[in-house]
């Protein structure tokens, strides 16, 4: 009998987390979808994954708040045992500002929301999962942004910044416990048609910038799930510690 797969994809109700719950749940996870408003989109993935046969439950939590986040691997462990995956996609951005037009209470939310959320996830998910504290290992993908590496001026350089410290978060994670079982890797979407770009004021900003992207389209969210469930995957055993951009060559 093969060990269950059990995967927390965090802000799964939509966008790339959606993406990645139901292609998750098509090669045999056990899903926690979370999400933080969306009752109604979560509880719609988990009912699309019971159709075609999966388990999944959905979860309300702030992945920045530290109670809701250590109440939510509770629920993990009751509902469907000891996890072996963590996809720290849950991420938001705000509308699109010079630094000077950015309050500290927006940088602290942007930094909560995708840095802070990141490692109270991961701090519950190694808990569990490193063989030095009796787990049987797994493996952790974070959702950065390709704005890690552009900074995204004029746009978001709050965001950007949450998102490079998610890559040198990545890196020191998987020195400190690949030795215990745990991968971690990261993958940096770029340009991806989700509600994601509402949120920074301009819903058609992929398709205003797709002329500059060498594959000339902006991408979908299937297209960064299979990146993060190849990355989860034993056909990844020796990857640890890298990045995949999936940017269209940008
Ligand atoms: P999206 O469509 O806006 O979806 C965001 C998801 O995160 C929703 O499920 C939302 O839940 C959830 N969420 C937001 N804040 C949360 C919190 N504090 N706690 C728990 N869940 C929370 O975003 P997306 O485009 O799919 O982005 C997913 C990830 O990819 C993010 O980390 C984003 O930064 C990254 N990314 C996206 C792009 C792109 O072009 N789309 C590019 C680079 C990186 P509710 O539905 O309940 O609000």
């Amino acid at each position: 009998m093969t060990a269950e797969k059990i995967i927390l994809i965090t802000g799964a109700s939509r966008g790339i987390g959606a993406a990645t719950a139901l292609m998750a749940a098509s090669r045999g996870y056990h899903v926690c979808v979370n999400y933080v408003k969306n009752e109604v989109a979560a509880n719609a993935i988990v009912k699309k994954i019971e159709d075609i046969g999966g388990k999944a439950f959905a979860y309300q939590a702030d992945v920045g708040d530290e109670a809701q986040v250590k109440e939510m691997f509770r629920q993990i462990d009751i509902k469907l045992g000891p996890i072996t995956a963590l996809v720290n996609n849950a991420g938001t951005l705000e509308l699109q500002s010079r630094v000077e037009g950015i309050s500290n209470e927006r940088f602290l939310r942007t930094l909560k929301n995708n840095i802070v959320g990141t490692f109270l996830c991961s701090k519950e998910a190694i808990i569990r999962m490193s063989t030095h504290n009796g787990g049987k290992g797994g493996s952790i993908v974070n959702v950065s942004s390709i704005g890690a590496k552009t900074g995204s001026p004029g746009e978001y350089v709050d965001y950007a910044a949450a998102k490079g410290a998610i890559d040198s978060f990545t890196i020191g994670l998987s020195k400190e416990i690949g030795s215990e079982g745990i991968r971690v890797n990261a993958v940096r979407p770029g340009f991806i048609y989700t509600d994601i770009h509402e949120s920074g004021g301009e819903p058609g900003r992929v398709d205003r910038i797709k002329s500059s992207i060498p594959l000339q389209r902006g991408g979908s969210p299937d297209e960064v799930a299979s990146a993060i469930l190849w990355l989860l995957s034993d056909e990844a055993s020796y990857t640890s510690g890298t990045f995949i951009d999936i940017a269209g060559g940008k």
